[in-house]
């Protein structure tokens, strides 16, 4: 069997490492470098570059060079290239067999498997269309693994005390917050939570219009009208970015980058550090949320924070460092190279999965991932009724027995949601299925397990089952019914924001719920057990049930203030009382 290669597949850098003698080893591509640029592109003569030669002519070669295509995992989004229609997995695929050959030069020896990373906040989508590239590519992707919870792996080899940790990434195109438990031989992500859609490329962007602005200011010359040229500005945007995390201040020099009357016009421009941080302040102010986001759903505060991990290029910004320890009030560890320390866990994961004896010695490492979002399914009255919480480690498998709500029914109906609401229709559907050929019962007697499986890549199964026929009926997420990065986000600011008016929701249906069932239920005692209830406490109990039906008839679930619903609950304890000895 071959080894087992780690790859970091980055948005904007990607990185492969193997360990050897028990050690990471970070693999150079073939012109020597330790990442790999994330980028592709197709020449007019139909060769196709990949990683820096990409990069580079991607300034004079715009519409035809893929960068950040990370981004686009799991979307429908695809980019036709002569005659060819390229998808993300494909292009993900071109970077991935680069990096298989880069390890395969360097080891002498066919490469068939490896441990891929994805944030922490891909959706089942994406983590699938991950390893679809990894298949592209000739692969056999044994784990696709959280990044963050690699970094900590990466942490984990040369420090084993027991201690919760967060990993603060801020990389090219994501950013992703974690908090995460190290004890003895087990890593466990306690929480998640982060932005898709902030990195570097955006510090980038700020730095690339300022200097479009200045120079059009002094030259009027508009350079956005000229891609090539537009091209060149990103990339020394990016250069005097970097420029400025180790000095303050950077020189921009961009010589013939247009024309005027037919003589040629340079760009010299300077940026100091701190404009770049008057630039970019409010993006450095966004990863705040997030942070408070995860300390909470993990129950910590940061003075329970053993240490605080740097991960990604851009952690290197001077501005990025001084926000994490403002938040945490910790001294952040930047003792593995923030760039490396992803693709190191991977390659220290797959080194534990092929039983590696090194590392056997140290005992095995247990790698727990969580959920994004809660799951649920639909039960009586709407209500979402949760199997599974939001950031529950996995691999899962719960299970919990429902029943029938109407006399003799024969079939249910598993509708299976994602989302942090308590109402149904509120959270994404995302499968349903018919269990048929339950056994003709009174409502209430049949006993229906319904089980969640969801396995370590994330990949959920959902089963139901009549205990009493066997008769089981079970589905594996399609696809099409999965949520999007952005919808998850979305799912998760909207629980936020409708958390007062969801409970008044819930509250309400619930209400209405008990007064029913009990009106129902005292109203077949009475006609059952008729003459033998003193005829005073008859009378007593119809007016209750008069009353309880009149309050019941003005409620309207989702229109019931709280004082409404104490009124219910009134009637509904009046009646309770009246009838308790039936
Ligand atoms: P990663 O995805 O971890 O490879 O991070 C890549 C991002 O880090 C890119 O946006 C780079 O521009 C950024 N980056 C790399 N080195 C530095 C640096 N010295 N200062 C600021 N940003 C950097």
């Amino acid at each position: 069997m071959s080894r087992i290669i780690g790859i970091d597949l980055g948005t904007t850098n990607s990185c492969v490492c193997i360990v050897e003698g028990g050690h990471p080893v970070i693999i150079p591509n073939d012109t020597g470098e330790r990442a790999t640029p994330s980028v592709v592109a197709f020449t007019q003569k139909g060769d196709v570059l990949v990683g820096s030669a990409a990069k580079r002519q991607q300034a004079v070669n715009p519409g035809r060079t893929i960068s950040s295509v990370k981004r686009q995992m799991g979307t429908s989004w695809s980019m036709k290239i002569d005659d060819k229609r390229w998808t993300a997995q494909e292009i993900s695929a071109l970077i991935l067999r680069r990096l298989r050959q880069d390890a395969e030069t360097y080891l002498g020896e066919t490469v068939t498997d490896a441990v891929i990373t994805v944030p922490a906040y891909f959706n089942d989508i994406q983590r699938q269309a991950t390893k679809d590239a990894g298949r592209i590519a000739g692969l056999n992707v044994r784990r696709i693994i959280n990044e963050p919870t690699s970094a900590a792996l990466a942490y984990g080899l040369n420090n084993g005390t027991p201690q919760k940790i967060m990993v603060y990434d801020l990389g090219g195109g994501t950013f992703d917050v974690s908090i995460i438990e190290i004890g003895e031989g087990v890593i466990e992500v306690l929480a998640t939570s982060g932005d898709n859609h902030l990195g570097g490329d955006d510090f980038d962007e700020r730095v690339m219009n300022h200097l479009l602005d200045t120079f059009q200011r002094e030259s009027h010359i508009d350079l956005r009208r000229d891609p090539a040229a537009t091209g060149r500005v990103r990339e020394a945007a990016e250069q005097a970015k970097k420029e400025l995390s180790g000095s303050e201040i950077a020189q921009i020099s961009l010589p013939f980058i247009a024309q005027r009357d037919g003589q040629p016009v340079h760009m010299e421009l300077s940026l100091t550090r701190a404009k770049f941080d008057q630039l970019t302040a409010d993006l450095v102010e966004r990863t705040a949320v997030p942070v408070r986001n995860a300390l909470r759903d993990a129950g910590i505060s940061p003075s329970q924070l053993g240490r605080v991990l740097l991960v990604g290029g851009s952690t290197r910004i001077p501005a990025v460092q001084a926000k994490v320890r403002q938040l945490t009030g910790k001294e952040p560890s930047r003792s593995i190279n923030p760039d490396e320390c992803v693709a190191q866990g991977a390659a220290v994961q797959g080194d534990i999965l092929q039983g590696s004896r090194e590392l056997a010695a140290k005992g095995d490492i247990l790698l727990l991932d969580v959920t994004p979002l809660s799951l649920s399914i639909e039960t009586v009255g709407g209500v979402a009724t949760r199997l599974v919480e939001r950031n529950a480690r996995l691999p899962i498998h719960h299970s919990q027995i429902f029943s029938t709500t109407a006399p003799f029914q024969r079939a249910v109906e598993i509708h299976v949601l994602q989302g942090e609401r308590p109402m149904a229709r509120d959270n994404k559907s995302i499968g349903r299925f018919r269990l048929t050929g339950i056994e003709r019962a009174m409502a209430g007697v049949p006993q229906i397990e319904v089980t969640f499986d969801i396995d370590a890549n994330g990949i959920l199964t959902v089963s139901a089952q009549d205990k009493k026929t066997g008769k089981a009926q079970s589905i594996t997420i399609t696809a099409s019914d999965k949520m999007s990065e952005d919808e998850i986000q979305q799912a998760i600011r909207d629980a936020e924001l409708f958390a007062g008016q969801d409970s008044l929701y819930k509250d309400g249906m619930a209400a209405v719920n008990d007064a029913r069932t009990l009106v129902s239920r005292v109203e077949a005692a009475l006609k059952q057990q008729g003459k033998a209830i003193d005829k005073a406490q008859k009378r007593q109990i119809k007016s209750d049930i008069a009353a309880l039906n009149k309050v019941l008839f003005r409620c309207r679930p989702g229109k019931m203030n709280e004082s409404d619903i104490a009124g219910l609950r009134d009637a509904i304890a009046r009646l309770e009382a009246s009838s308790a000895n039936l």
